[in-house]
């Protein structure tokens, strides 16, 4: 099986339980307190290493955070190459109001001083055909899509949150492109292109209960995987267990309508449980699901 690199954020998600959304100058008092592992990056990593696929993390995080990668090893993801950086870790504030609403501030922090040399280093013992996967949160990305297209892996760009400029800057080098629906129309938006027209090989949208499409921009062919019905009860890091069930699939070789059946039935079955990283569905639990 071929290994999925994964180059992301790693926060700390800091949930805040508040009666209300503070007002501009209001102080409240939570009223209850959480956290967990969380990032684009790490739970992409945790949901390729549950989906089977041998996965290296490539990122950083600041002092006094080790119980990030010890949960990171401890679902599997290899952690040799995340490095220790003078900024904090990347966090998350989310205020969760009574009535469910949020509020959300992100400090990138460490996840925004991955070094080039360090990446290098890490690729250099990648191999042909093993996959890398990407998303919005660090910086590196048209380097590490760069190096890894001349090294001959296979480019997995999920464009969140979304930037224009930032899904330019990669294009040229990567092999899927993987949007939410929201993500696709302010894409074509922006660049005043259709999907179709982009150059890039293949796109996934993913269509929430909808399902996923799968396009071909070269043949013009487009092939959806139905929307699984379940009883959704938190909807929080579907995507990123799509793509790093989708990344997982295609490192064993799965042709594309069997990796995003495969993804399709990870993300249905993650929204079924609340939680990010520890409600991604493990490989057993997928194979068992009969929808
Ligand atoms: P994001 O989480 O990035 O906004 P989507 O909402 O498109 O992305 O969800 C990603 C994938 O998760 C979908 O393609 C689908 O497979 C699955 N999914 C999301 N919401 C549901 C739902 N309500 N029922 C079943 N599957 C869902």
């Amino acid at each position: 099986m071929k290994t999925v690199w994964c180059l992301g954020s790693i926060n700390i998600d800091l949930f805040y339980d508040v009666p209300h959304i503070p007002a501009p100058g209001e102080t409240l008092a939570a009223t209850g307190y959480r956290e967990g592992l969380g990032g684009k990056g790490a739970n992409q990593s945790v949901a390729a290493a549950k989906a089977g696929a041998p996965v290296c993390h490539f990122g950083a995080i600041g002092a006094n955070s080790e119980w990030v990668i010890e949960r990171l090893e401890s679902y599997g993801v290899d952690t040799m190459h995340i490095a220790l950086s003078n900024e904090p870790t990347g966090h998350a504030i989310i205020n969760v109001a009574s009535d469910g609403e949020n509020a959300i501030v992100i400090l990138p922090g460490a996840n925004r001083t991955l070094d080039e040399k360090g990446l290098k280093a890490a690729l250099s013992t990648a191999q042909s055909g093993d996959l890398l996967l990407l998303q919005n949160e660090t910086n590196l990305q048209p380097e590490a899509a760069r190096i890894a297209s001349e090294i001959g892996m296979r480019v997995l760009y999920s464009a969140a949150p979304f930037d224009a400029e930032a899904i330019r800057a990669v294009l040229p080098y990567i092999d899927v492109l993987l949007l939410n629906q929201v993500e696709a129309e302010q894409l074509q938006e922006s660049l005043e292109q259709s999907l179709f027209e982009l150059s890039v090989s293949h796109i996934v949208v993913t269509l929430g209960a909808d399902g996923a499409r799968w396009i071909s921009t070269q043949s013009g062919d487009s092939t959806e995987t139905p929307g699984i019905k379940v009883e959704a009860v938190d909807t929080t890091g579907a995507g990123d267990t799509f793509a790093g069930y989708l990344a997982a699939g295609l490192a064993r070789d799965f042709r594309p309508a069997e990796a995003m059946a495969f993804a399709g039935r990870a993300a249905a079955l993650k929204v079924t449980k609340r939680g990010t990283a520890d409600a991604i569905p493990t490989l057993s639990e997928v194979e068992a699901f009969k929808p």
